[in-house]
């Protein structure tokens, strides 16, 4: 993976192979400027020539892939790739628990006072915390990137199709019949259409495989047009074979069941001319719109791609499916790009520890002493240190995320295991906690293709 390079001012150059780096600091040419993402600072130089470089993002719910992809002239190389796990969940959690203990202490204490509720506004543009957070760890990574690297341009994955059809849903031009995106654009956008359900059965089938259905079968002269095509389970889909749809409905009618009776309601509809709106669709797509305005502010040069010409991209190239991947293949410049990293830098969203003064019981009480001091001998929850403890039953070499106790005996925990009660004198900062924790994976199915190409080149 690309090792970041500024030069003595500070100012961000191309960045480097590992092996370079590693010359550069020996001969004493360069000091580390960074442990994560690993960036090394010249001693020397100042300025320097730079290729384009492009952040690609493409966001996701619990996982951000981001890649920066540098457009030399052999091609386009993606030269750095990381992974960013979001903490949506845990935000979503801790508010609902400090919700349900003020309830209840407003039971408790002040249950005479008149109850208000619709009080509070919300500006345009207003996101729910845990979706906020998504929002905003991409805007401080693409931030921190813009500072370590030559960037240029951006490339967002903003929504799973295209947005033409998202604001004229029943487009039936001959771009989206012939075009190269048809297929691709066309399936996530119908699934998006049917929220993933069966639009016959609504899933009481209870069959997860769903298929493209035509609505006036082929054999009957039906035509590939989106408004012919739904999305319906295998069940409904062999149920329904290539009958008539009124027929179908007529015959689905006459039966008592249920399930029958479900799918003869939902198929006249859809005759009537009723297809599912795109709003819910519209709502999961409001975070990845935030995330390309906050991206704009930093990088102006910016495309918004659609997530059906990702999927084609790397489909066509034959990589496999992974958040960075995905990101190093978003939109036109990921038609072609070569994968020169064989991993990536896992980031997780830690948050900055908890606002409580203390915890709590279920009934709202406290049930542990105040706080501790935050900072023990120097020392933060969430710092990365390094330990070299020489003998004891603890003997070895770590390096991980450290949980700082006031007896001076710390956690430390990398790669998931954790071993407890280190003492602080043989640890040594390597990087201060700034609310996320980190670890470079990497990609054994990526890394043994390059093997095989780099043995084919020898
Ligand atoms: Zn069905």
């Amino acid at each position: 993976m690309g090792v970041f390079v500024l030069d003595k001012n500070r100012q961000p150059l191309m960045p480097c192979q590992p092996a370079r780096a590693r010359k550069l600091l020996r001969e004493g040419k360069a000091a580390v400027f960074r442990c994560y993402p690993f960036t090394i600072i010249l001693k020397e130089r100042a300025g320097g020539t730079t290729q384009p470089i492009s952040l690609t993002v493409d966001p996701g719910s619990k996982t951000t892939g981001i890649s920066l992809n540098a457009q030399f002239n052999s091609g386009t190389v993606c030269i750095f790739a990381m992974q960013l796990e979001h903490r949506g969940r845990q935000i979503k959690e801790s508010l609902d628990s400090r919700r349900g203990v003020r309830r209840s202490r407003r039971n408790r204490n002040t249950r005479y006072r008149q109850p208000r509720f619709l009080n509070r506004s919300r500006p345009k543009g207003w996101l729910p915390p845990s979706l906020l957070s998504r929002v905003d760890n991409t805007e401080t990574w693409a931030e921190r990137l813009v500072r370590l690297a030559p960037i240029c341009s951006a490339n967002v994955e903003i929504a799973r199709f295209d947005l033409q059809l998202l604001e004229n849903p029943d487009i039936t031009g001959i771009e989206y019949q012939q075009g190269t995106l048809y297929g691709f654009e066309l399936r996530e956008y119908l699934l998006a259409r049917h929220q993933h359900t069966c639009a016959y059965c609504h899933g009481l089938s209870k069959d997860s495989i769903l298929e493209i259905e035509h609505i006036l079968p082929k054999s009957l002269g039906g035509t590939d047009r989106v408004g012919n095509l739904v999305v319906a389970c295998r069940t409904c889909n062999q149920h329904k074979n290539n009958l008539h749809p009124q027929a179908w409905a007529d015959a689905c009618r006459k039966r008592k069941n249920k399930l029958e009776q479900q799918r003869s309601l939902a198929m006249r509809a859809i005759l009537k001319g009723h297809r599912p709106t795109l709003k819910d669709a519209a709502a999961v797509n409001a975070t990845r719109y935030a995330v390309g305005r906050v991206i704009k502010q930093l990088i102006p040069d910016i495309r918004f791609c659609s997530g059906g010409q990702t999927k084609r991209n790397r489909t066509l190239q034959g990589y496999p499916k992974a958040h960075w991947i995905d990101a190093a293949c978003v939109g036109e410049q990921g038609q072609q790009v070569r994968l020169e990293c064989s991993g990536y830098l896992q980031v997780s969203a830690k948050g900055h520890g908890a606002r409580q003064q203390c915890r709590m019981d279920k009934y709202g009480f406290p049930r542990t002493s105040a706080k501790a001091a935050r900072t023990v001998q120097g020392f933060r929850t969430g710092d990365i240190v390094e330990a070299r403890v020489p003998t004891g039953k603890k003997a070895g070499h770590y390096i991980g995320r450290v949980a700082v106790r006031s007896s001076g005996f710390f956690n430390i925990t990398s790669q998931r295991i954790v071993t407890q009660g280190i003492s602080y004198q043989y640890c040594r900062t390597l990087h201060r906690c700034d609310g996320y924790g980190y670890g470079y994976v990497i990609d054994t199915q990526i890394a043994s293709t390059q093997q095989e190409d780099a043995g084919e080149a020898a």
